[in-house]
């Protein structure tokens, strides 16, 4: 059984990673030429919306899925019309604007920030008086680890915002003054049956995951899962969906949800009895899908813009190190550590030492 993957990045890699116990083969689509994937299956080396090698993708592949949701939709319905694609092409649709996103979850009662459509400066300035300060403005497509973003502390912020987007349609929302963050995992597969991860608590910096925890027994997991049950029913979805959060004062208010595999579910590798990654592939194949019990305590920390060495990384307890193979440049996720522990001290010891080692060839 062959999967195409549209993206060789580490989330391609992950889930080739997962796949090979399975007897799958992988094949590849990125312009990349040293995709850090590629090793791991063959690669058509070219642009996503290249006819002829979607067409070999669509040829060669049993399955198709993506890891990233910026696929152009065109690309998504051509290769739909020719094979499996999971998850549906609406579903990238729907995540890939943030306004008709914000839309499609206020239509299924998931709390959303308030939030308006911008085409202008001057409707902006028009809308603030409704939204408050401070807010945020957020391109509309495009966007991911905050890029595409700006804080709107007051009237005076509003045109060097507007004109750093550069004129396109954009979305303001109101900063959410949250006391934490958190997303849930859950996967569907083409029979319809769902399994959820435990919560995520996940700490950002600048737009950027830095330290995600599994939170077994969180009090909001029951409302997370209801959430998450609704757009994925509504989408009639398949594959693995990651839904983030934001937690004011034991409320949920949706930020966004990514149609694919997620930063913050990296430690089900270690964490999890079926990892997020093997769950996806079983959820696409249609295969009963796997237990998501936690395994002791895990968390798992980003390494971004540069690495430690290995030695440094695995001399801390409990701890298990995952490189890309991707060459360090500025901002970019380049490995990630997962700590799995018996007892909570363990865990936040290693999650201090891990922190401290990310922040030390952090340039983001
Ligand atoms: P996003 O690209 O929309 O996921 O934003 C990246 C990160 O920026 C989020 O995980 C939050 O930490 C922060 N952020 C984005 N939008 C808001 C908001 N409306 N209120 C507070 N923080 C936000």
């Amino acid at each position: 059984m062959k999967i195409g993957v549209l993206g060789a990045g580490q989330l391609a890699r992950m889930i080739a990673l997962a796949g090979y116990p399975l007897g799958l083969d992988f094949i590849f689509l990125d312009p990349s030429a040293d995709a850090c994937a590629n090793k791991l299956g063959e690669h058509l080396h070219g642009d996503y919306n290249d006819p002829r090698l979607l067409a070999e993708l669509a040829e060669r592949a049993d399955v198709v899925t993506y890891e990233f949701e910026n696929v152009p939709a065109e690309v998504a319905e051509f290769l739909a019309a020719h094979t499996r694609v999971y998850p549906p092409a609406q579903a990238l649709a729907v995540a890939q604007d943030r306004l008709v996103e914000k839309n499609f979850l206020n239509t299924l009662a998931i709390p959303t920030p308030p939030y308006a459509a911008i085409d202008t400066l001057e409707q902006l300035a028009q809308v603030m008086p409704t939204i408050a300060y401070p807010a945020v403005l957020k391109s509309r497509t495009q966007g991911y680890d905050g890029k595409g973003q700006s804080l709107l502390q007051s009237a005076n912020d509003l045109p060097a915002a507007w004109h750093k987007l550069e004129g396109v349609p954009a979305i303001v929302e109101a900063f959410v003054p949250f006391n934490r963050e958190v997303s849930i995992i859950a996967a569907r597969n083409v029979s319809g049956d769902v399994v959820f991860y435990p919560l995520s608590e996940n700490i950002h910096h600048n737009g950027i995951l830095r330290v995600a925890e599994s939170k077994t027994g969180d009090p909001l997991q029951q409302q997370a899962e209801t959430y998450i049950s609704r757009l994925m029913t509504a989408l009639d979805y398949v594959g693995v969906l990651a839904l983030e959060l934001f937690v004011v004062d034991g409320e949920l208010i949706a930020n966004e949800f990514a149609p694919r595999v997620h930063n913050s579910g990296h430690w089900t590798i270690e964490g999890s009895e079926t990892s997020q990654f093997e769950n996806h592939l079983r959820a696409i194949l249609d295969l009963p899908l796997g237990s998501t019990a936690s395994i002791g305590k895990a968390a798992m920390v980003n390494f971004i813009g540069g690495l430690p060495t290995a030695k440094q990384v695995l001399t801390i307890p409990c701890t298990h190190l995952h490189l890309y193979d991707k060459t360090p440049r500025k901002g970019r996720k380049v490995a990630h550590a997962t700590v799995r522990a018996e007892k909570t001290e363990q865990l936040a010891s290693a999650i201090e030492k891990l922190t401290r080692l990310a922040e030390k060839t952090d340039d983001s």
